[in-house]
């Protein structure tokens, strides 16, 4: 299927039926009409390594054939040559960014763009979100005789497309997402065009920018920002756009929903230079810690962020309290984001290597920490022993997320349910776990007023918020609609 991918050729070491690697995190990116495409996706997809460390890759189309690039690790590991870069020729390149924790030959199949040679040509296709229905899919496409290389949810859009019965290559595209449910942004490439498309929920971003006479897809503005392409607009849910040498041609194949855009990517996930549905992202970070101190005020000598997931938060909740902000934790930025790690030991060794109390600064205080969020707990009550160890007198924790008690299916990992602190844990006995003197999350309508809404309509949610509130607005096929006692989870939990 994919005989441009530079990958092991080692069999499969899992069943895919049996498999429930399907979750990820990602960052798409694509150029259309510009000489260094690859380079230009190379840089956005730099700006997107937050959404995903794992793997990396390019497919690019030089008007002849298709060129691709992927590997396991960063973009920067392994876009760093000139040799790579030319390697992939042409005026269109599609790319992404991808984090999972499927080892071996799994993760080597599953990096994208995934690539085939369709019977109207070579077909590209980079995938951010989760489809909730891509076990069924997959099991109807393989009794139909279909030959899957990969465990991604995003190879059964392929097979669907492969398999249609439509002549034009957009029919077959839109048959073959009229089949899946589920989040998705994709960026696509056959010859000479490239595709944008988002679910019709929206759960993810997805932008569509302009650089010279040429175009760019993103995940995120700050993508664009890196390579001085403009923003024009998000793509809009339910949106596809195609994009070739006569302009973009936008079309609404999907029957309309209610949008559901994903709250955590505001909380934690996007950049905080990032612009998403016109809010900055920083501002609203600004604005969840203005509120949360509003909710939660505890007197204190200072406001310390949980660098660097709390800053912005933190920075709002010092301004509105009056509290000074101040760094009492120091992050070395020699190392990932702690969460993305396979296994509980690295990660637990992780949290050490990252963070060291700013002793001088903490002795003697009562110290307000700041968090996006509390998944596990791991973090927390590292940070909470480590402000104690430095001398703090007392340690408020306060998180600019509601609980998270349910598990993310649409496209961030998350752990399963009982791994998650809040789903097993009231507040109290949280704060008691943790060690911390207090402990305060920000309410839900705290959280929407942040976002610019009077409150958190609970008869129709504005948001995808499914993790603080287990109320899944995309039906989750295979799980029967029921989210059940387990995720289809990526990590591998020991
Ligand atoms: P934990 O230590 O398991 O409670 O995880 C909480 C920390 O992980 C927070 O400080 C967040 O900044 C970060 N985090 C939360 N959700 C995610 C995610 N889906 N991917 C990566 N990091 C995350």
């Amino acid at each position: 299927m994919d005989p441009l991918a530079q990958h092991s050729s080692e069999t499969r070491t899992v069943s895919p039926l049996d498999d429930d690697h399907f979750h990820d995190e990602c960052g798409v990116f694509g150029v259309f009409n510009h000489p260094d495409a690859a380079a230009l996706t190379a840089l956005g997809l730099h700006a997107l390594q937050h959404r995903g460390q794992e793997a990396a890759g390019i497919v690019s189309d030089d008007g002849d054939i298709f060129h691709s690039h992927r590997a396991l690790g960063s973009v920067g590991d392994n876009f760093n040559t000139e040799n790579v870069i030319d390697r992939l020729k042409g005026s269109l390149a599609i790319g992404h960014v991808r984090y999972s924790t499927a080892g071996g030959s799994t993760a080597m199949r599953n990096i994208q763009p995934l690539y085939a040679d369709l019977v109207f040509g070579g077909f590209a296709i980079a995938h951010n979100g989760n489809l909730t229905n891509a076990r069924t899919c997959r099991r109807d496409l393989v009794e139909r005789g279909c030959i899957f290389q990969s465990t991604s949810d995003t190879e059964t859009i392929l097979h669907r497309i492969a398999t249609s019965r439509h002549r034009k290559v957009i029919d077959r595209f839109i048959d073959a997402l009229r089949g899946v449910t589920g989040a998705y942004s994709l960026v696509a490439l056959t010859r000479q065009k490239m595709y944008g498309v988002r679910d019709p929920f929206g759960v993810r971003p997805l932008v569509l920018g302009r650089i010279g006479d040429g175009w760019v897809l993103a995940s995120e503005t700050c993508a664009l920002d890196i390579i001085g392409a403009e923003f024009e607009r998000d793509i809009e849910p339910g949106e596809m756009v195609i994009i070739s040498e006569d302009g973009v041609k936008s079309y609404k194949p999907f029957a309309p929903v209610e949008p559901k855009f994903c709250i955590f990517e505001y909380i934690y996930f996007a950049r905080p230079d990032s612009v998403i549905g016109d809010r900055n992202v920083y501002s609203v970070r600004k604005q969840i810690g203005a509120e949360l101190a509003r909710e939660s005020h505890v007197d204190a000598d200072m406001v310390v962020p949980v660098p660097d997931s709390g800053v912005p938060a933190a920075i709002g909740y010092a301004a509105e309290s009056g509290i000074p902000f101040d760094l009492g934790i120091i992050r070395s930025h020699y190392m990932g984001r702690t969460f993305i790690q396979p296994s509980d030991k690295i990660r637990n060794l992780g949290v050490k290597l990252k963070h060291n109390a700013n002793r001088s600064w903490v002795k003697g205080k009562r110290i307000i920490l700041v968090d996006d969020s509390i998944v596990r707990g791991t973090t927390s009550l590292k940070i909470v022993e480590m402000m104690r160890n430095a001398g703090a007198k007392e340690v408020h924790m306060r998180i600019s997320s509601p609980p998270t008690t349910h598990p993310c299916y649409y496209g961030i990992d998350t752990p399963n349910k009982d791994k998650l602190m809040a789903h097993r844990m009231s507040v109290e006995e949280m704060a008691k776990h943790i060690g911390a003197d207090s402990l305060a999350f920000i309410t839900h309508d705290g959280l929407y007023r942040a976002v610019g809404e009077e409150k958190r309509n609970s008869e129709c949610p504005q948001f995808c918020d499914a993790c603080f509130t287990g109320d899944y607005p995309i039906p989750l096929v295979d799980k029967d609609g029921d989210p059940g006692p387990e995720q289809l989870t990526l990590l591998s939990e020991g």
